[in-house]
Parts: structure tokens; C-alpha cells; sequence
């Protein structure tokens, strides 16, 4: 076989940066694009980004705790979230990863929105989920009484498991009163700095 490298596809570069455009306008940090699609520079990314957003990308590490997924509010949408993301996985075996997570993004958005809730899943949480829950770190487990399946820590005594609905206080984190939508006040300074 001759040693030669393949010239880099005119296409493949542009449908990386249209997928780049769609994870932005759907509120992906740097980190995020730079991790998704190693083809593009990050100079190439940052312009993509100032381009859609008109400012500089936040600085900072991105929040790493798999603490906040297992919280009250933040459970039932990441929950939620990794439900669509893992049906769309099953029904398409042979789309990337990438595609998965803009289409089961965009859906989540689309359901949280019919049902009158503020998306608290942001996309680049949603992204952290499914890295954790692809390596292992979280996964969906279902609960006795009502047979939905929601994210845990494998870690944890998950024999019994209720899920946040069904068991209200087994979990920290703020109450939440989804009939007065409590959850809107709360203080998500975390994720405001995701
Ligand atoms: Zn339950």
C-alpha cells in the first residue's frame, strides 16, 4: 500500500461545520465543539461560535460533578433526556454520536417546552450525561413502582430504587414544587456557568 494521506474532504469539512453551527445555536460551549469535531481547528470553532453567539466563548473548565444529574429537578430532565437519547440510538444504530446528540437535544427541548417547563438540561450538561453514561459512570435504572427508568449512580444501593417522584425525599438537593414551578426560582449558578 502506498503511503499517502487522503486529502481532507471539502464535504466532510463542511458538514463538520454546519454540525458545528447547529451544537452552538443549541448553546455548546468550546470544550464541547472541540471534543465532537477533532477535524476542526479550534480557531476555526472560536470563529463558528463569535460568529452565532457575537461574543467570545465563556473561560473555565466545564462542570464535571455527576452530582448535579442526580438531584431533584435535574434528575427527571437528564433523565428524560438520556430516555430519548438511547431510544434514538436504538431506532439508528449507524448515525454518529454527534447527530444523536442534536436530535435527542433538540427533541428534549421540544418536550420540555410542550409541557410549559424551562429547559435546566443545557446542552453541554446534556453532553456530559452521555459521556458519563457511555463510560459507565451513570446509568438509567428503573424504578419499582412506576417502571420509568432514571439516572442513578451504579454505585449506589439500587436494588430497591424509587424514583424521585415516587420516593420525594430520598434525594438532596433543592425541593421542588412542579405545581407553583418552584424550579424557576431556583439558583442554577452552576449551570448559569456551564
Ligand atoms: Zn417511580
Amino acid at each position: 500500500m502506498p503511503d499517502f494521506k487522503p486529502k481532507k474532504s471539502v464535504i466532510d469539512d463542511a458538514l463538520d461545520v454546519q454540525k458545528a453551527v447547529a451544537l452552538v445555536k443549541l448553546g455548546a460551549r468550546l470544550q464541547v465543539l472541540q471534543a465532537e469535531l477533532p477535524n476542526l481547528s479550534r480557531d476555526r470553532l472560536l470563529s463558528v461560535y463569535k460568529e452565532i453567539r457575537g461574543n467570545s466563548p465563556p473561560k473555565g473548565q466545564l462542570p464535571f460533578s455527576t452530582d448535579w444529574f442526580l438531584n431533584w429537578a435535574p434528575n427527571t430532565h437528564s433523565s428524560l433526556f438520556m430516555g430519548i437519547f438511547n431510544q434514538m440510538a436504538q431506532r439508528n444504530p449507524s448515525t454518529e454520536q454527534i447527530d444523536l446528540l442534536v436530535a435527542s437535544y433538540t427533541l428534549y427541548l421540544q418536550t420540555v417546552k410542550s409541557i410549559d417547563n424551562p429547559a435546566i438540561l443545557t446542552l453541554t450538561r446534556a453532553w456530559r450525561l452521555y459521556r458519563f453514561c457511555a463510560a459507565g459512570v451513570l446509568t438509567l435504572h428503573q424504578c419499582k413502582h412506576c417502571a420509568g427508568k432514571f439516572i442513578v449512580d451504579p454505585y449506589d444501593l439500587n436494588t430497591n430504587y424509587e424514583c424521585v417522584f415516587c420516593e420525594m425525599d430520598t434525594r438532596v438537593g433543592p425541593k421542588v414544587d412542579f405545581e407553583k414551578k418552584m424550579y424557576q426560582e431556583l439558583d442554577w449558578s452552576d449551570e448559569q456557568a456551564a
